[in-house]
């Protein structure tokens, strides 16, 4: 995933006055099952709980379901006890899920499943390339396709690797509005099954939000690159794509994104309200000062009765400092 979020989103975004632009109006398409889905490598801390709010306020003003799935399929990142750590901390902020807890380790059968599939179609290949390699190849630290023609052999250490295709993958977002991206995003073909033998975080989230029948993804724009090598996928899938949402990501005094690498600040399950009211905010909706010491229960009763799509900023991040 880039270190910087959007890096070769093309500047053509225009928030569309279409059927979904409208906060009030419900959407011209059904709106089944939205989702939640962090990795269990820390507990949520403010720009997590962001992504929280958010796809959860949009599937609830919509009447949809809110699924949590938790995204522990690559060991070495993960913390223990981080998994339990989020859904408490879910709970206490008033987040409560739909239907059963998914582990998406359960799926991992799944997935090799859908890379044979693959494999069989002959849209993947085997890359034995380092990084050091690639970057030595790469003007734009894209992967420029070598092993394309090799023929190199599945087994041992290679990534999997699917071929772009012909698309441009442009696609309409519901917050950001037009998404074009430059062409060498999509002519890259990129890993679906990594060298350490993991599975790709393309590949998982595709599979795992089709399964599941979520048909509306919403998520912090740091994954607005990723979304047309997903589309990618949906097309080899034969599957049809959900509608995207990418939220504004909150950045600390550094300018960087708040994340658990950079040791952000987990957010305080024993106090809510305070910092549930400011992600609330920083969505660009306007809770009453007076809910601020209200039970997160009610304050997120009122974000939904008032909620406004509309509102939400576009722009990609914004300064949060504690
Ligand atoms: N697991 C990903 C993360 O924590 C989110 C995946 C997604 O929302 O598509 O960044």
């Amino acid at each position: 995933m880039p270190a910087t979020p959007n890096s070769s989103l093309k500047d053509s975004r225009t928030r569309l006055n279409s059927e979904f632009g409208q906060s009030t109006s419900p959407p011209a398409k059904p709106y089944l099952r939205g989702r939640f889905a962090p990795s269990p490598s820390g507990p949520l801390h403010f720009g997590s709980l962001v992504a929280a709010v958010g796809s959860y306020l949009i599937a609830k003003f919509y009447g949809a379901e809110w699924q949590v799935r938790i995204e522990d399929i690559d060991p070495p990142r993960e913390i223990e006890g981080a998994a339990d750590t989020i859904l408490r901390q879910l709970e206490a902020f008033g987040l409560h899920w739909d239907g059963p807890i998914v582990y998406q380790s359960e799926s991992i059968p799944r997935f090799h499943e859908i890379l044979e599939e693959l494999k069989r179609k002959d849209l993947l290949y085997a890359c034995d390339c380092t990084r050091k390699k690639i970057s030595k190849l790469s003007d734009d630290g894209r992967y420029p396709n070598i092993c394309q023609n090799k023929k190199l052999s599945f087994d041992g250490e290679v990534a999997w690797k699917l071929r772009h295709g012909e698309g441009s993958y442009h696609f309409y977002d519901h917050i950001q509005g037009d998404c074009e991206f430059d062409s060498s995003l999509y002519q890259e073909d990129f890993t679906v099954k990594r060298k350490d033998g993991l599975m790709a975080y393309q590949l998982a989230v595709v599979v795992d939000d089709i399964d599941a029948g979520i048909d509306h993804v919403v998520r912090g724009i740091d994954l607005l690159d990723s979304t047309p090598r997903q589309l990618r996928l949906y097309e080899v899938l034969d599957k049809p794509a959900p509608l995207w949402y990418h939220l504004p990501l909150a950045i600390n005094q550094d300018g960087n994104k708040l994340s658990k690498q950079n040791h952000a600040e987990a957010i305080d399950s024993q106090h809510p309200s305070q910092q549930l009211h400011q992600a609330i905010a920083f969505l660009g909706q306007k809770p009453p000062v007076s809910l601020r010491n209200e039970p997160p229960e009610i304050i997120i009763d009122w974000a939904i009765e008032h909620f406004s799509l509309e509102s939400i900023p576009q722009q990609q991040q914004i300064p949060y400092f504690d």
